[in-house]
């Protein structure tokens, strides 16, 4: 029995609207298939206080839909405290409960994903040059 591997890869991303969601599944899939890892696990991270990760269909309605309820749920300007310093409370409290990192199992050698679960970044305060994103696996070869 092989002892476990820790792999991990940068994504960079550039971001056009206020709120995006970005298909990063390829990205990630590269880095688990790069990875030589077998079985373990890809966690997905966004080291970013505005922005975060989710997996679902890739479905352009769909993606709107995520889009709009996030707004709804965390409105832009409903007189957040954090407004005062740099105007972007609702993206923080984006970022904050639905979650800056993803896990997915990888077994066999290959990312284990719903058929409707494609990757996202979720950009909520953008648009930003680089978002930066880690891909991280760790398991046996
Ligand atoms: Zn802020």
């Amino acid at each position: 029995m092989s002892g476990v591997e820790f792999y991990y890869r940068e994504i960079t991303v550039r971001t056009e609207r206020l709120y995006q969601l970005v298909d990063i599944t390829r990205e990630v899939e590269r880095a688990v298939e790069e990875s030589g890892v077998r079985n373990g696990l890809c966690l997905v991270y966004a080291p970013h206080a505005t922005a975060a990760i989710v997996a679902n269909e890739h479905e352009s309605g769909l993606m709107e839909d995520i889009l709009r309820s996030i707004q709804s749920n965390y409105p832009r300007r409903a007189g957040w405290k954090h407004d005062l310093i740099d105007d972007n409370a609702a993206a923080h409290l984006g970022s904050a409960f639905i979650g800056a990192d993803r896990v997915f199992p990888v077994i066999n050698g290959r990312l284990i994903r719903g058929t409707w679960q494609n990757i996202f970044l979720v950009e909520m305060d953008g648009p930003r040059h680089r978002r930066r994103l880690l891909v991280c696996v760790l398991g046996q070869k």
